[in-house]
């Protein structure tokens, strides 16, 4: 060590020994000052900043003893060693020299070796004192910079002490540093952590795998790498953890990161992959990837089936080469739409050539999938093999035109058919009435000349002339409900029912019958036709009475969209095989003489009924009653 740089203040009041010390040191190097009292001692002290002191005690004013405790007492001046020179030998002073704060002793008389020795050792202990003092500051620095690293870290930090058995296993981990990060990771209170036994405050750390993976760091001394799911101990969940563990003497320090949404969104993507491959795989549809160009890239099992070639010859062909040549152009320019962006997906009709040349209907939808900038990369298509649908659409289109056909003409011989019974109709009251006006004429004028065969048969041919007239009549009606073409109004069918019991009351009080209503809904309808048909069916009703007192009851009842109307007797009934025929224009089953009439009353009602978009239908038992049924659609 160079003296020159150490600085030492010589304190005595004699002048003599302050003298010696100083010329004896200054030889030595040292940069000298000196001071003759206690007082000067304080000042230089202050002015010089010496590194060291020798002081005397005894000296008058003050002694060494309280320049020692002023020193010390001074905050620029505490840090100066001060060596007490002295003649006092006693313990007590020696003591005493301690107690103020001296750092060595030396009585006097003293030889100069022991003097140089004590100096160049109190010189040394400053020395390392100082450098102490600046490690100490380094390393407070450096603290405080790594607790601020590690407090503002979003990784969590962990720092652990093995703990060992007598056998020098590790059974156990000991915490001796954690940052806040990871306490909120691992939401585990951490405070007053340190100190504490890894297992013994989070035991799943055993069973995790965690605590094993942190043995084989400290005892391998290879850092691992990895991720980690830690299920939480209060809940059924956990986190997906990074950690990276490093040995660190005999233990480790571990930093970890919250990876849980990365992982999530791993796990999702694996899974869509699994889902979008399994779909691929097994699809009863053909799923294609193709270049931009056409060119097949993968082709599902679906799809090699569909058109008979092998997944190896597919990836040899473009698209172009099993479409149809006349779809050909239609595929490309949709392609070019899908390609410039101005269609994001497109389905296309079309007919592809299997390997056997066999041409199949399929339904192609194509879709592009774009990178991150938006241009396309590659073609996505589906291809669903339509042929037995294109083939069942032809034949229901041909049936379709068939039945169209069909109907057109059904609708025009019925037309003719109207027409025909409405002009024969028309056109034979003409004859028939001169034919009744001449038997009649006949039956006048030649009474006389006539015997009573001629008489009786000039008579049946008037009757049947008559009874002719009412069946043309019938007709007439008959035809005529098919053409009327009056709109529909809303009709009150208590009324309807009213004027039909009107119409009819001669019958009724002939018969002494009970009709009855109960309440009737409003409905769309042709008030004529309504009253044709309620005053039949009624009129029926009364006619095709038993011996009991005719009992009719008409209601209604409204069944979804449609009101039901009964018109319910107590009269002969039908039996359940001439149901259809009743319906039938002409059909009776009674003779004229038992029950008049002329077979179309029904007819006419199943027409009405037809035209107001209903059904018409009878339940009954012979000998009890009938109830004819008629539905009618609820007015919107
Ligand atoms: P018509 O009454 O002029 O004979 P309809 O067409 O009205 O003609 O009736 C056809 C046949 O249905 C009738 O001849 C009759 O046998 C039977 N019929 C109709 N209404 C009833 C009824 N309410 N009870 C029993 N039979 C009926």
């Amino acid at each position: 060590m160079d003296n020159s740089e150490i600085k030492i203040l010589v304190v005595d009041d004699q002048p003599s020994n302050l003298r010696f010390l100083s010329e004896l040191l200054t030889a030595q190097g040292y940069q000298v000052y000196r001071a003759i009292c206690g007082k000067l001692a304080l000042k230089s002290a202050l002015i010089y900043s010496p590194d060291l002191i020798l002081l005397d005690i005894r000296m008058p004013e003050m002694n060494g003893y309280e320049v020692c405790r002023r020193l010390k007492a001074t905050a620029e001046t505490e840090q100066i060693s001060v060596i007490f020179l002295s003649i006092l030998d006693d313990i007590n002073d020696k003591l005493q020299a301690f107690r103020v704060g001296g750092a060595d002793y030396i009585a006097k008389p003293f030889q100069i070796e022991e003097v140089l020795a004590r100096i160049d050792k109190q010189v040394g202990l400053q020395k390392l004192q100082q450098q102490l003092k600046e490690q100490n500051a380094q390393l407070q620095q450096s603290q405080s910079l790594l607790a601020s690293v590690l407090n503002s870290s979003l990784d969590g930090v962990v720092a652990y002490s093995a703990v060992r058995n007598s056998q020098r296993n590790i059974v156990d981990f000991q915490w001796l540093l954690v940052n806040p990060a990871a306490e909120k990771i691992s939401e585990f209170p951490l405070n007053e952590i340190v100190g504490k036994y890894l297992l013994a405050e989070i035991p799943q750390a055993g069973n995790s795998g965690l605590f094993d993976l942190y043995v084989s760091v400290v005892e391998t001394g290879e850092t691992a790498d990895r991720e980690f799911y830690y299920e939480y101990a209060r809940r059924d969940t956990g986190v997906w953890l990074h950690i990276v563990a490093v040995k660190l003497n005999d233990g480790l320090a571990v930093t970890f990161r919250n990876i849980t949404d990365r992982k999530r969104a791993e796990i999702a993507l694996r899974e869509s992959e699994e889902r979008f491959r399994a779909i691929f795989e097994q699809a009863a549809v053909g799923i294609a990837k193709t270049a931009l160009c056409g060119q097949f890239i993968r082709v599902n099992p679906g799809f090699c089936q569909m058109i008979g070639y092998a997944e190896s010859e597919l990836l040899q062909l473009h698209w172009q080469a099993i479409t149809h040549p006349d779809e050909v152009e239609a595929d490309t320019d949709y392609v070019r739409l899908l390609l410039s962006g101005e269609m994001q997906t497109f389905s296309l009709e079309k007919r592809l050539i299997c390997k056997d040349r066999e041409v199949r209907w399929a339904n192609v939808t194509v879709s592009a999938m774009r990178d991150a900038a938006g241009t396309a990369q590659y073609l996505i298509c589906a291809i669903e093999d339509i042929s037995e649908r294109k083939l069942v659409q032809e034949l229901l289109q041909a049936s379709l035109e068939t039945q169209t056909r069909y109907a057109e003409e059904l609708t025009r011989s019925n037309a003719e058919l109207e027409q025909f019974a409405y002009v024969a109709s028309h056109d034979l009251q003409a004859p028939l009435s001169t034919i009744a006006g001449s038997a009649k004429l006949l039956e006048k004028r030649f009474h006389n000349q006539l015997d009573a065969q001629a008489i009786k048969f000039l008579g049946n041919i008037v009757n049947s002339c008559l009874r002719m007239q009412v069946l043309i009549d019938a007709l007439l009606e008959y035809s005529r409900v098919g053409r009327s073409h009056k709109r529909f109004d809303l009709i009150d069918c208590n009324l309807v029912f009213e004027d039909a019991c009107a119409n009819l009351q001669l019958a009724i009080r002939q018969n002494q019958a009970s009709v009855t209503r109960g309440d009737l809904p409003r409905i769309a309808g042709d008030c004529f036709q309504l009253l044709q048909l309620f005053q039949n069916l009624v009129g029926n009703a009364i006619k095709y009475r038993s011996h009991r007192v005719p009992v009719v009851q008409v209601g209604a009842l409204r069944q979804g969209d449609n009101w039901v109307f009964s018109v319910q007797d107590n009269g002969i009934g039908i039996a359940q095989e001439h149901y259809p025929r009743i319906f039938q224009i002409f059909q009776r089953l009674h003779a004229q003489k038992e029950y008049s009439g002329t077979g179309i009353g029904l007819a006419i009602c199943q027409r009405i009924v037809d035209r107001h978009d209903g059904h018409l239908w009878v339940e009954s038992e012979p000998g009890r009653g009938s109830t004819f049924y008629f539905s009618i659609p609820v007015p919107k």
